[in-house]
């Protein structure tokens, strides 16, 4: 097979789409899967090109950029014609930075770019500071134009001093992508340290989870930190992010805090992270099952405990296991807490919808004998948009519950 790259100003390609897959957008979801393209339209079509979608009788519905090799072999991006891509998603970029000007506050770490809930399938950008992250995610994104045009858009924009790429080597396999190392795109920069609601972090670009940090969870940590007080617990910490924020409330209502997690490296930024905030916290090394068993086995209390493990169920043949996780971790957490006390429980496992979890959560309530209270039911901070037609982008969920006395 020959591979073609998409020109950046060729005539686009016509792909027509099954009945089924017309609907599909009609519902106003950008995707469109293969088996919904009609059989043969799309035979001859470059890998990552930006083709005129059409209806079964001929009509225009939009343009969308093309997959070769994706189950999603469409991801809308006009509803009009293209004329040029690399304009456009650099008109898109510039969009998406004026959107965030009226809804983030308190940070200079937040994602610039939510990929479909940016009208930017494929493309993700968090800005850290100075630094900024890029992940390309689709053939589209990954054209040499396309990325000239990011690059020159985020120089522009932002002037940073560093743009650094974060790949998935699995994403670029699954896209047959040539392979790529993470590294610096453009500037000297890939570290950094930033700032959320007033708690410093070290930021390495290199390393870590995601782009380095759970950006998506910044609002909830201020949230946290508002109703947290007495012994606190952050179960599956990373790098300390929520313990962080528990310790360096104002008004000093937590009385000890600690956070555990299994990564031996997220610890180590963890104590970084402190010791940048003037602080020391104890971090332990340990499975958070293990450890929630044991302290409950002993009797131990807490006043505060967050819960925020990695998503159990990344695929729907997960959930029965996803469930019995989140219930049990949910069931040991409310028997340890004093009453009175706070308990943020999240997950961001998408297939796990939000009357599920809530549902799941309540169930463990059940089984402790605690009724608790739901004080806030929360999701992604805004710099993570959630399209209302698009539930894969409403992927976070966070309670925070308090326990009966
Ligand atoms: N609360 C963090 C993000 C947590 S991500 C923040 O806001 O930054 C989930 C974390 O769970 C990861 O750091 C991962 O290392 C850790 N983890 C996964 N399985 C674990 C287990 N069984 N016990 C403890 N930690 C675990």
């Amino acid at each position: 097979m020959t591979k073609r790259t998409a020109a950046s100003k060729s005539v686009a390609a016509t792909v027509k789409l099954t009945a089924r897959g017309a609907q599909r957008l009609l519902t106003r979801h950008p995707w469109v899967y293969r088996s919904d393209v009609d059989a043969g339209a799309a035979n001859d079509v470059a890998p990552g090109s930006v083709v005129r979608v059409q209806d079964q009788r001929g009509k225009f519905l939009g343009s969308a950029l093309y997959s070769s090799s994706s189950q999603i072999a469409i991801r809308m991006i006009s509803h009009g014609p293209v004329e040029d891509l690399p304009t456009l998603i650099a008109d898109r970029i510039r969009a998406s930075i004026e959107y965030r000007k009226e809804l983030v506050h308190q940070t200079n770490a937040y994602r610039l770019v939510f990929s479909e809930a940016d009208f930017l399938p494929g493309l993700i950008i968090d800005r850290y500071n100075d630094v900024v992250s890029v992940q390309i995610l689709t053939q589209a994104m990954d054209g040499a134009a396309v990325r000239r045009a990011i690059i020159e858009t985020l120089k522009k924009e932002l002037q940073p001093s560093g743009i650094v790429e974060r790949v998935e080597p699995r994403i670029r396999d699954l896209e047959q992508l040539p392979p790529r190392q993470s590294g610096l795109l453009w500037g000297e920069k890939t570290g950094t340290e930033v700032e959320m609601n007033g708690v410093k972090f070290v930021y390495d670009g290199l390393e870590g989870q995601k782009t380095g940090a759970f950006l998506d969870q910044r609002e909830n940590y201020a949230a946290a930190a508002r109703y947290a007080h007495g012994d606190a617990l952050d179960a599956f910490c990373y790098q300390g992010a929520f313990a962080l924020h528990l310790a360096l409330q104002r008004d000093d209502r937590c009385s000890s805090v600690m956070g555990v997690d299994s990564s031996r490296s997220a610890l180590e930024m963890a104590d970084r992270n402190t010791a940048l905030n003037g602080r020391e916290l104890e971090w332990i090394e340990a499975n958070a099952f293990d450890l929630l068993r044991d302290y409950s086995t002993a009797n131990r209390r807490f006043d505060t405990i967050i819960l925020d493990p990695p998503a159990f169920a990344k695929s729907k043949r997960d959930l029965e296991k996803a469930y019995a996780g989140y219930k049990e971790l949910n069931l040991r957490a409310m028997k340890m807490l004093r009453p009175g006390g706070i308990l943020v429980t999240c997950s961001c496992s998408f297939h796990v919808s939000p009357a599920d979890f809530i549902k799941v959560v309540a169930d463990a309530a059940q089984d402790a004998h605690k009724s608790m209270r739901m004080i806030e039911s929360r999701g992604a901070a805004k710099d993570h948009p959630v399209l209302l037609n698009v539930p894969e982008t409403r992927y976070l969920q966070c309670l925070i519950l308090s326990a009966s006395d």
